[in-house]
């Protein structure tokens, strides 16, 4: 592995935005702080520079992994077989006459937000305070409050891996689902920018998200049908941006209940012909009030979608558990975010993470499946 990796760097020596690094460390380059060491990095500054690097590795059999924001990955503690390839190109161009805005894949993503907004541009202000970077928003189909980038997101210029081609592939093609794409846990392909179509006239995107739009003032008296009233971009991103906050959803350093990885697990989909066996177990932990008010959306043809954090809450599992002397917990604003109070490895939080899914499987036989991406460990063991 070593000796690819040496390899590598020959490769790539004098190559435009390409910079090796070996003090790189997942627990530097994570938002769960977690993560042990890879045997090198490569940093690419251009979209031009990922490829190539990605290319080149690829070309060696070297496993890599692309890393942007780091804020949704669990990596495993110690040394990995892998290299990381650190996406650092951030280029944005903004067309305010079209609204079509194009992002390097490695742009911090509320930066582009918050630029779209400046621009006078509407579309993704819900998507405001999502950490990580513009290239990964496809990857999982990122979404918050109602809207995803599926929504805007009309092509991305891709590596295909297997083929070694560049090109504008539409977004149609990524199979983006909820929290998913057919990037996702594949690698198959590396996004080196995207393309988004966003509104010229500064309104959002509907507001389709009950908590936003009561926060936003909007009255069943506003005009339209619920889920189309829109408002200026701005006061949107400002609202979605205090309502994340007061979740620990906005990531920051110096916030230990914001070091994790954000929701840890997905909202269950489950057949509609099992929801009512989760609700006669919630009924009988809690009683036919609590088991009548189980959250539980349509999510198409035969299919219900029903709340992560809610089931883990009526698991027994509250808030900052297991309690201020461990050194990984729930968060303390949001049961959902598992998080690293400082001095935790990631087999701590595999650990509370098989804790949490097992006590939501044995009270309701629902299987959690977790958001982010594993690498080097596995939820299954
Ligand atoms: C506090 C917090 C709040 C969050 N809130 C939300 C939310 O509201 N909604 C939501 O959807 N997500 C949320 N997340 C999850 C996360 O921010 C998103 O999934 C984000 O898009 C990940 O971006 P990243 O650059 O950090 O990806 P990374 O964590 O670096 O990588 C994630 C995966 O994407 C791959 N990848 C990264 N860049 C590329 C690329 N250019 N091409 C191909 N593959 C790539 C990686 O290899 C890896 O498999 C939250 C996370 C945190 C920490």
């Amino acid at each position: 592995m070593t000796h690819r990796f040496n390899e590598l760097h020959d490769a790539l020596r004098g190559v435009d935005g390409i910079r090796f690094a070996d003090d790189f460390r997942f627990s530097d380059a994570t938002t769960l702080h977690l993560g042990g060491r890879p045997v090198g990095a490569v940093h690419c500054a251009t979209p031009d520079a990922l490829a190539t690097a990605v290319s080149r590795a690829d070309s060696l059999d070297l496993p890599l992994l692309v890393v942007g924001g780091g804020s949704n990955l669990v990596v495993a503690d110690g040394d990995l077989p892998l290299i990381a390839v650190a996406v650092d190109c951030s280029e944005i161009d903004i067309d305010t006459d079209t609204g079509f805005l194009r992002a390097d894949a490695g742009a911090v993503w509320d930066d582009v937000v918050s630029a779209s907004i400046d621009a006078g541009l509407g579309g993704i202000e819900c998507l405001s305070g999502i950490p990580g970077s513009a290239g990964a928003t496809p990857v999982q189909n990122v979404g918050a409050y109602g809207a995803e980038i599926a929504d805007v997101l009309t092509r991305v210029l891709l590596l295909d891996r297997a083929t070694g081609t560049v090109e504008w592939v539409s977004a149609g093609a990524l199979d983006l689902g909820y929290r998913t794409s057919n990037l996702k846990h594949t690698g198959r392909g590396v996004v080196l920018a995207i393309e988004l179509q966003l509104r010229t006239d500064g309104l959002s995107a509907p507001l389709r998200f009950g908590e936003l739009a009561r926060r936003l003032g909007v009255t069943a008296a506003d005009a339209g049908a619920p889920g189309t009233v829109r408002r200026p971009a701005s006061a949107v991103r400002d609202a979605v941006l205090e309502l994340r906050r007061g979740k620990g959803m906005v990531h920051d350093p110096a916030d230990h209940d914001t070091w994790s990885a954000g929701s840890f697990f997905t909202n269950p989909v489950i057949a509609t012909a099992d929801a009512a066996a989760v609700r006669d177990a919630v009924a009988r932990l809690h009683g036919a009030a609590v088991a009548d008010a189980m959250p539980c959306y349509p999510a198409g043809e035969g299919h219900s979608k029903l709340s992560a954090a809610w089931l883990i809450e009526r698991a027994g599992f509250v808030r900052g558990y297991p309690g201020p002397e461990a050194s990984v917990r729930l968060s303390t604003l949001h049961t959902l975010a598992l998080t690293n109070r400082g001095g935790a490895t990631t087999a701590d939080l595999v650990g509370l993470a098989r804790e949490v899914r097992a006590g939501v499987r044995d009270a309701f036989g629902v299987t959690l499946h977790p958001e982010p991406v594993w690498v080097g460990v596995d939820i299954d063991g």
